[in-house]
């Protein structure tokens, strides 16, 4: 498999250190508010690739931390914490509030079919290993003490920098909002590994360390959890694109500097969600979730089928429009699909072989998701046995995740297919979401989108096979 690695800039072969295993690392959510869905778009892509390894016979094993302590507003050393701004906003403890939204987090990825990690430590669980690290890092000449915190002296590396072809905007990101020059600093890019100060709002968390009551920085988290449940050496290491500088730039200056050798070798990020004005953040204040999109009627599947329509390496921008769209594909797909569900025919393995590699071709090449899709629909249209066809939808959807069978079964039971290409994909979509609408008891919504769908010069009504779309 080929796949873009940002630590050499092209897209390498992917070769794990030992044969058969890959040892993969995700940088987990900041549990102060619910996970967004451009977070969640990194998060969907992520799992692609893990199950993509997995389907290509590797032996994987994945981790992700959890963020509930020293992620600051910026994502450098400035600002309030974000747990604490969390914490206040909703008058609860930081604990509380990480937990609710972790237990949030597991429940939009499960809406999402996002496999869980094998293994998810939360920072605050790790503070020993922390510590440890850090003293190691002191003493051997990479950290330093100053006005009460331990800095990273990022001077003692040949190379910081070592993403250097991200966009301007992309860089920004770790230096935004009003930062302050922290005059401790031996150097601008030196970063904060313990913190027994901070200008800013107190921690409500500390711990005892060597070097006062305090808490850690929110990079040498990532660092420590890898190292601690995979080794010295890491295959993979995945995150959103915003995280390649500073806090990717400064995982790999403390793990190296403390290892003595080169870590992780091949860096996948994910670019952005974006919408009209710009990139989706937390921070913002007004961001879509899962729930907001299954509030208005789509299915969180529809969402992740939105995100494999687009490679992961260009920025995708978010409309409802284009989500209506996503939403009238998916259905056709499964309307399609609904029609070989019997499985009938011979299993030629020839049509079979030449149609799988359509599909593996797509994601060996830097996971193309968007060609693996059409892969899909290039199975649908073959003239070869049903058989065949079920056999391919079912294996592809272990790695796109879909729930293909499952949707075109209850298309099949209910009768909602598409037989009826007269009726425009807009009225199938509002059907769609009135549907949903009526699911949640939401009957106020569901006249609103019946007076629509009659604007529209459409008639629907629930059967007992399921939603009937008429011309008025
Ligand atoms: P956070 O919870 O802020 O620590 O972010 C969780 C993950 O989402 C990280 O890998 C980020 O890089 C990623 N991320 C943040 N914003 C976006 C976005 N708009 N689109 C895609 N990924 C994002
Ligand atoms: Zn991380």
């Amino acid at each position: 498999m080929k796949l873009y690695n940002s630590l050499t800039r092209s897209k390498d072969d992917f070769i794990p250190r030992f044969e058969g295993k890959v040892s993969m690392y995700t940088c987990g959510p900041t549990v102060y508010h619910y996970a967004h869905i451009g977070n969640l778009r990194s998060y969907i892509m992520e799992d692609v690739l893990e199950k993509y390894l997995r389907f290509s016979g590797y032996d994987v094993k994945r981790v992700m931390n959890i963020t509930d302590v020293g992620h600051l507003s910026s994502d450098g050393d400035t600002g309030d914490d974000k747990m604490l701004k969390g914490a206040k906003r909703e008058h609860k403890s930081v604990m509380e509030i990480a937990n609710f939204y972790t237990k949030a987090f597991f429940e939009d990825c499960k809406k999402l079919n996002i496999k869980t990690p094998d293994v998810i430590e939360p920072a605050t669980s790790c503070i020993d290993e922390f510590i440890r690290v850090i003293a190691s890092l002191i003493e051997k000449g990479f950290a330093y003490e100053a006005g009460g915190n331990i800095y990273f002296d990022t001077s003692k590396l040949d190379k910081y920098y070592v993403f250097n072809d991200f966009n301007e905007e992309d860089l920004a990101v770790g230096v935004r909002e009003g930062v302050e020059e922290d005059g401790n600093k031996r150097n601008k890019a030196d970063f904060v590994l313990w913190f027994t100060k901070s200008k800013f709002d107190d921690q409500e968390l500390k711990w005892d360390s060597p070097w006062g009551v305090g808490y850690p920085g929110w990079h040498i988290e990532c660092s420590c959890i890898s190292m601690k449940n995979l080794g010295e050496y890491l295959d993979l290491h995945c995150g959103g694109i915003d995280n390649a500088f500073p806090h990717h730039t400064n995982e790999i200056a403390q793990s190296e500097a403390y290892l003595g050798h080169e870590w992780c070798n091949y860096w996948f990020h994910v670019h952005h969600l974006n919408t009209d004005s710009g990139k989706m953040s937390k921070s913002k204040g007004e961001f879509l979730t899962v729930s907001l999109l299954e509030e208005k009627g789509y299915s969180p599947l529809v969402y992740r089928f939105f995100c494999l329509q687009s490679h992961y390496r260009k920025s995708l921008v978010f409309s409802w429009e284009n989500l209506d769209n996503a939403a009238a594909a998916y259905r056709k797909l499964t309307a399609k699909i609904a029609s070989v569900l019997d499985g009938s025919g011979d299993l030629n393995e020839e049509a079979y072989s030449s149609l799988k590699k359509r599909f593996t071709d797509a994601l060996d090449n830097d996971l193309n998701t968007a060609l693996a899709v059409t892969a899909l629909y290039d199975v649908l249209k073959a003239e070869t046995s049903n058989a065949v066809k079920l056999k391919l939808i079912n294996e592809f959807d272990r790695v796109l995740s879909l729930g293909l069978v499952e949707a075109a079964q209850k298309t099949a039971s209910e009768g909602t297919g598409d037989a009826d290409d007269d009726i425009p994909e807009e009225v199938k979509a509002l059907a769609e979401q009135r549907k949903a609408a009526r699911k949640d008891k939401n009957f106020a919504l569901a006249d609103e989108i019946r007076d629509k769908i009659s604007a529209l010069g459409y008639t629907v009504t629930e059967t007992r096979e399921g939603t009937k779309i008429t011309k008025a």
